[in-house]
């Protein structure tokens, strides 16, 4: 029996990506005894352009779980260009001189952190899944049932311990979906990241190139947009530039949509990554926000379950993906979304504040409050 394992009741944490493996490291490293469950065998693939935003490399090695050599090790392409698009048209071409965003194979990523929250005491299973929960333990696939003192959610987009502490689950509306093709396939390799807009209603069509192959996919939040909408546009951009996508296989994943969960759950109920909704929703990036997050529900636990001291920071992810649900409307609704092309069109420090947002470098007030003065 799991529980015999320890003598106390564990954190149990519900999830091993980003966000369920840091805050299995940061507990344990304080020797708090914790569990992690994934239904997954590790590694396992999880569906993602895997851009690594500049703020987000500086939590994991500020943190201590990873060091900045390894960080490098698992980079597989460092980008500081992104070009910007309005359907055919290219707006502009922005070069950064600032810290890179980084192309990572999530795969390889996140069983890098699951390892290191092992290395550090957590007691990690993985082949089996929550299936049920109740006040003070779970029940998984194979029968076992693990006692829980706090219950951590780090179980992705479509949370089963998120339905414990709110009536709708994180299903959203969002879908992401993509295609790895090889660069020698391509007419043109790209020269740095790109970001198509005008292709879908509340989202964008990506280029993310990592050297070897490129991460080609479309994704939306909010979005009036269908599925079959969203594969359509995706395809259609693929085929216009002479790739043919039934060669290729398409994979698809949920994006949290609008569920942002500001408390991280509820009294001994946590919650962290894509479970609280903590996807920005303008430009998708939430492997960032997973990690600290995860840190952040962790330092709640270790603090005696006090949210208030680490949960109100201003330059919090909770507070960046609160300010993206205001500032999506901006980019990309009927109204606004022209006048938004032009501003990244002619002016270059709209470009600049893009790319700030995508590095993690500017928060979307800090970026406006700039440019309105
Ligand atoms: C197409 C697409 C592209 C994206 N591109 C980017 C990008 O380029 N950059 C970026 O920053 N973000 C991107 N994102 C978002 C990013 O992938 C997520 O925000 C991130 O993976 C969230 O991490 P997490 O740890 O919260 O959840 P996940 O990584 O989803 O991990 C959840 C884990 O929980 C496990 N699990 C689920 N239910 C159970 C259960 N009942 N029992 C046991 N285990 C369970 C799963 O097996 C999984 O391993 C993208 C998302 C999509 C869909």
């Amino acid at each position: 029996m799991i529980n015999n394992v320890k003598s106390i009741d564990p954190t149990l944490i519900v999830g091993g990506g980003p966000a369920g493996a840091s805050c299995a490291w940061k507990l344990a490293s304080a020797g708090i005894p914790c569990i992690l469950i994934d239904r997954a065998e590790f590694p396992r693939d999880k569906v993602c352009g895997g851009a690594l935003s500049a703020r987000a490399a500086d939590i994991l090695i500020t943190s201590g779980i990873l060091s900045t050599s390894e960080l490098e090790e698992l980079t597989l392409k460092e980008q500081r260009t992104l070009s910007l698009w309005d359907r055919e048209e290219l707006l502009r071409t922005y070069i950064s001189q600032d810290s890179p965003v980084r192309i990572i194979s999530r795969r390889q990523f996140d069983s890098v952190l699951l390892e290191k929250a092992s290395a550090a005491g957590a007691f990690i299973i993985t082949g089996d899944t929550v299936v049920s929960i109740d006040s003070s333990s779970v029940t998984t696939s194979s029968g076992e049932q693990i006692s829980f003192a706090s219950l951590v959610g780090a179980d992705g987009c479509n949370s089963i311990v998120r339905e414990l502490v709110s009536d709708r689950r994180s299903r959203g509306t969002g879908l992401g979906l993509e295609y790895f093709i090889p660069l020698t396939e391509l007419n043109e390799v790209p020269d740095g990241l790109q970001i198509h807009f005008g292709h879908i209603p509340y989202g964008y069509i990506w280029v993310f190139p990592d050297g070897e192959k490129v991460n080609i996919g479309a994704g939306a939040v909010g979005s009036p947009a269908s599925p079959s909408d969203i594969t359509e546009a995706l395809n259609g951009f693929l085929e216009t530039r002479g790739i043919s996508c039934a060669e290729y296989k398409l994979k698809g994943a949920p994006i949290p949509s609008l569920s942002l969960n500001r408390n991280l759950g509820r009294g001994n109920i946590y919650l962290a990554g894509d479970a609280a909704g903590l996807v920005d929703q303008v430009s998708g990036e939430g492997i960032g926000h997973a990690v600290e997050s995860g840190f952040l529900v962790a330092d709640c636990i270790i603090g005696g379950g006090d949210r208030g001291t680490f949960l109100n920071r201003k330059d919090c992810c909770i507070n960046i993906v609160r300010q993206s649900m205001f500032y999506r409307h901006l980019l990309f609704s009927p109204l606004a979304h022209g006048t938004a092309m032009m501003g990244l069109r002619d002016n270059e420090e709209f470009a600049r504040g893009y790319w700030n947002i995508i590095s993690g470098r500017e928060s979307y007030n800090e970026m406006f409050r700039r440019l309105l003065t």
